[in-house]
């Protein structure tokens, strides 16, 4: 199988990419970093989004696998301490890979479109005045939104952002999208929904309006144009990311090690 690697670049995540990788060649593994079968992070989740960032144009014909070099993360199954299970994993094809939607956006600019991927939110922030728009789900009008932004999130990014601005939790294994505000007025001139929407998978949120000071944020990737922003359509993609989970691995139990303190 071949390989390649995307670290944090600490020490730590150095000294575990060098560990694992003698260990693979020594199992027969190939270090190919222009056609890799299977990307190993070595970092954090913050990590992860950025090797699936790197990696965007070929996602289909990947595998992602990662080993923690921090605190405990959402998309990394192995602890710095278990390199040789990781290894044993691989060699005996004992992990478990899950595909997830990665969510997608048409940003509609005057006379042209853009378009991006995302595996935690796609999000669209004033931080300078308010954010004015309109919100349309499948071609409906929701609300007429004012306040600092709103984020769309996958069920996989429910436990980033989405979670600390007061957002559900959802199972990675229920494909949704979750329209959430940021900093909305409310009161008794402007109302909006005041609360997280789940959506089903074959939504689409619009949000439509006079955009062009905004700022259209998608993992840890900002967008900077001097283009006129219309509107931005978000739905879940096509595409997938494909994560090689342990055997043993469970949501649950993440859940209960990341945000409940015992
Ligand atoms: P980053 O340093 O890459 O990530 C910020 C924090 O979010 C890190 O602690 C990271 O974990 C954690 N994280 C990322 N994805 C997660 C997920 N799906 N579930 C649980 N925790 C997750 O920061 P960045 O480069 O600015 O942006 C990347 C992501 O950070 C964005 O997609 C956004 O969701 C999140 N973010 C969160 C807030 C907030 O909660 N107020 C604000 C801005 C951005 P690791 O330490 O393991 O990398």
């Amino acid at each position: 199988m071949r390989f390649a690697f995307y670290s944090r670049q600490d020490s730590l995540s150095e000294t575990i990419q060098k560990t694992l990788h003698e260990k693979l060649v020594n199992q027969g593994f190939v270090y190919d970093t222009e056609n890799p079968e299977i990307i190993i992070f070595i970092g954090g989740d913050g990590t992860f989004l950025r090797a699936v960032h790197e990696h965007i144009d070929a996602i289909s014909k990947l595998v992602f696998v990662g080993i923690r070099s921090g605190t405990l993360g959402f998309f990394c199954d192995y602890g710095s301490d278990e390199i040789d299970a990781l290894v044993t994993d691989l060699v005996k094809k004992q992990t478990v890979p899950s595909a997830y939607p990665l969510l997608e956006a048409s940003l509609n600019f005057e006379g042209k479109q853009t378009k991006i991927f995302a595996v935690n939110e796609i999000r669209l922030e004033n931080p300078f005045r308010t954010m004015v728009c309109e919100v349309r789900i499948n071609d409906e009008k929701l609300e007429h939104f004012r306040g600092n932004g709103l984020i769309v999130s996958s069920n996989l990014g429910s436990s980033a952002y989405n979670k600390s601005l007061g957002g559900a939790l959802v199972d990675p294994l229920l494909p949704t999208l979750q329209l959430t505000e940021i900093a909305t007025i409310q009161n008794n001139v402007y109302h909006s929904l005041g609360s997280s929407v789940v959506l089903a998978p074959n939504r689409v949120v619009s949000l439509i309006g006079d955009l062009h000071r905004s700022v259209v944020g998608y993992d840890h990737v900002f967008l900077e144009t001097e283009d006129n922003l219309g509107s931005i359509d978000i739905r879940l993609s096509k595409k997938t990311v494909q994560i090689l989970h342990k055997k043993n691995h469970s949501y649950i139990d993440l859940l209960h090690k990341t945000f409940v303190v015992d």
